[in-house]
């Protein structure tokens, strides 16, 4: 297919206004899929590109830890024809030790990342399940499979819950054409992972950049183009005997 070319369906991605999110947004619609932006944040960015590229998107202002903004999503896209590819990446990721961490912190985290995942899901598998095709992509770690993070139980701990997710509901909704996977990256250049780790991959006191592309078989930080040709991958219907998996994007540093 060429790029660009209307596949007639839609995808919904949320936390598409920076980082991994936009990149996959961009190449779903680079592969003629219709994207909605579901972000906290404005996405204009996001919609640039798109429309710089030819794509379709539009943005809908969302929390995904909230089931009454959700459900906001799910009526717009519901008004635009339906949601045929879901991808759960909204996530959080805050450097925590352990014993600072406290009880609404943890729950934070789980709001977004594991009740997030939850909520959209919930409000769009029906739909697929009606039209008898669908893709559920849900964005794990490989900080879930290689423990390799200190200061991050909290984040560890709810990646690992989005695979369990991910596994339960690919039986579930198998017999009716939707395939439920997860991609589980490394640590990839994006606004976020800037934001807390601090400096660059270049920069020589922000030792985590070093320390992780040092373990890895592929010896290079990678970006979110590392990861986009999984996704586009897991939401076409080549994909369509995959499911209930955990693809490790990460250079070859968790061996599963
Ligand atoms: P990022 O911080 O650069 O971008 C995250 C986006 O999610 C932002 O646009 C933010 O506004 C949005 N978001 C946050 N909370 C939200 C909410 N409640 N509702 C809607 N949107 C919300 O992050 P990133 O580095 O691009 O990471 C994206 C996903 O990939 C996360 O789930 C993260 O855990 C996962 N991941 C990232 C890496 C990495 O190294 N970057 C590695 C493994 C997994």
């Amino acid at each position: 297919m060429s790029r660009n070319q209307s596949t007639g369906r839609r995808a919904v991605v949320t936390g598409a206004a920076e980082g991994i999110g936009q990149a996959i947004a961009v190449r779903l619609a680079e592969d003629g899929l219709e994207v909605v932006l579901a972000d906290l944040k404005p996405a204009e960015e996001t919609l640039s590109l798109i429309e710089a590229a030819g794509g379709t998107a539009s943005a809908v202002a969302t929390d995904v830890s909230s089931p009454q903004s959700v459900q906001g999503l799910h009526d717009r896209v519901q008004e635009l024809g339906g949601c045929d590819v879901l991808v759960n990446n909204a996530g959080i990721y805050p450097f925590i030790l352990f014993e600072d961490l406290t009880f609404e912190e943890w729950r934070r985290i789980f709001g977004i990342n594991v009740d997030g995942a939850f909520l959209t899901t919930r409000a769009f598998l029906p739909g697929m399940k009606e039209r008898g095709w669908g893709r559920v992509i849900n964005m794990s770690s490989n900080a879930f499979m290689n423990g390799a993070d200190p200061m991050l139980a909290g984040y560890v701990a709810s990646k690992g819950a989005v695979i369990g997710l991910t596994r339960a509901l690919a039986s579930e909704y198998g017999p009716y054409g939707i395939t439920v996977n997860a991609v589980a990256p490394g640590l990839l250049v994006t606004a976020g992972t800037l934001r807390a780790i601090g400096g660059g991959p270049e920069d020589p006191a922000a030792l985590k950049w070093h320390d992780m592309r040092a373990l890895q078989a592929i010896r290079r930080n990678g970006d979110p183009s590392d990861l986009v040709g999984a996704i586009s991958f897991l939401a076409s219907d080549e994909a369509s005997y995959i499911t209930a998996q955990t693809l490790v994007v990460d250079g070859g540093l968790a061996r599963v």
